[in-house]
Parts: C-alpha cells; structure tokens; sequence
C-alpha cells in the first residue's frame, strides 16, 4: 500500500502516519522530519534547505524529489510507504508519480485532510515536539504527563521555531497558493479520499484504517 496524506499544516497528517504505518507495517516518509534530521546533522541537504523551513517557505522542489526518490529507493520496496508532506507542489507531483510509475510503485490511495484554519492554527501553537525521539504532543488535546517532558523517552519537549503565529500564516499562504491545487489533481486520477481533519484524532484514524484496508482490498 502506497499513499500520500495531503493537507494544510496542522491537520494531524503526522499524528495519523505514524499511528497506520505501524499498525500497517508499512513506512512512514515525512518530508520534513527527514529536512529536519539533515539540518539537525548539517548534511549539505540540510544546511540548503534550513532557510527555506525556517521562513515557511517551501525547499526547491528538485531538491526535495531528489532526497525522496533516494529515501524511497533505499528502502524495503516490498513495504508499501506514507508520504507525509509530499509532493507539496505540481511540479513535485508529477515528477514523484513518473518516477514511481518507472519504479512499478505508483500511488494507490491519497488522503486529503480537509481542515479549518481555526483548528490549523490552535494546533500548530499548542505543537511540542520531543527533541530526542520526534513524538508530537498538543499543550492542551495531547499533553504529556509531565509538563515539558517526553511519555516515551524521558526526552525534552520542545516548539519547532516554524510554528510561530507569524511563520503559520506564511506557511497557510504558501499552502493555498501551492500546494492546495493537488487536490484537484489527484481527484482527476481518482484516488483521492477526503476526510475531515478537524476531528479528534481517534476518529480520523478509525477512517483512515477503514479507507486504507479497503483499498488494499480493492
Ligand atoms: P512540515 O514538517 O511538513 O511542516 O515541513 C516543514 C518545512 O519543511 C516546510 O515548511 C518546508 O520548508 C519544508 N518542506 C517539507 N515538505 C516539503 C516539500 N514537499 N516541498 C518543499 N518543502 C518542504
């Protein structure tokens, strides 16, 4: 099972990923997390790609492509994978389907996570993140035990410098100008499925579960 979760920032594409690809044994590929990861370890990826993310910009698409193919290529192709946050743009969409259609591994199913900005930006200011193992909490709809400190690992919580209310409304704008008409294109090849990202997470999830495991069926 190949799928692309498609949506604004904030909409719990990262909090469903990492839930399915376990429970499907399947890979989670967050564009962002593995920048983030090259940034964290100053890999010429990284050291390029960390303006653009600080800023909310999006990392040139070639770039980007480059580093996914490689990240899918490397992998166990047997496994099946979620692009969490990618393709982000047309021109990235193409590409990534040409590519994988070469591959034998194209998409099977995308999921669009349809989200208020309300519910985005109450997210995306609430978001800490563990410094150590990446799990994602919410001060208020997910908080740890214990303020400021990781369920998982013991690790320390902390806000990704992206996630101020200056840098969120860049990174909506950058989504509605770029990436919002990937909806339409996916549609278009009808794999598109769409569910409502403003509910809670279980819920989405139960969905998600249903939708995929019909389509692996199907
Ligand atoms: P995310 O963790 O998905 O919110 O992504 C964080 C940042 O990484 C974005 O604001 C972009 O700067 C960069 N990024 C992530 N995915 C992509 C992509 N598909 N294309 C270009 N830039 C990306």
């Amino acid at each position: 099972m190949r799928m692309v979760f498609l949506g604004p920032p904030g909409a719990g594409k990262g909090t469903q990923a990492v839930m399915l690809s376990e429970r499907m044994g399947i890979l989670h590929l967050s564009t962002g997390d593995i920048l983030r990861e090259n940034v964290k370890r100053g890999t010429e990826i990284g050291k390029k790609a960390k303006s653009y993310m600080d800023k909310g910009e999006l990392v040139p698409d070639d770039m980007v492509i480059e580093m996914m193919l490689d990240t899918i290529k490397s992998g166990d192709k047997e496994k099946g994978f979620i692009l969490d946050g990618f393709p982000r743009t047309l021109y990235q969409a193409r590409k990534i389907d040409a590519e994988l259609e070469k591959l034998g591994l194209p998409i099977d199913m995308v999921t669009y996570f349809k989200t208020s900005t309300d519910t985005v930006i109450s997210r995306l200011t609430g978001r800490r993140l563990c410094k150590n193992c990446g799990a994602n909490y919410h001060i208020k709809n997910m908080p740890p035990k214990k303020e400021g400190v990781c369920d998982k690992c013991g690790g320390e919580l902390y806000r990704r410098k992206d996630d101020s209310e200056e840098t969120i409304k860049k990174r909506l704008g950058v989504y509605n100008s770029q990436t919002e008409e990937l909806i339409g294109y996916y549609r278009e090849k009808d794999i598109l499925k769409e569910l409502s990202g403003d509910s809670d997470a279980d819920v989405v999830y139960e969905e998600l579960f249903v939708n995929s495991h019909f389509q692996r069926r199907g």
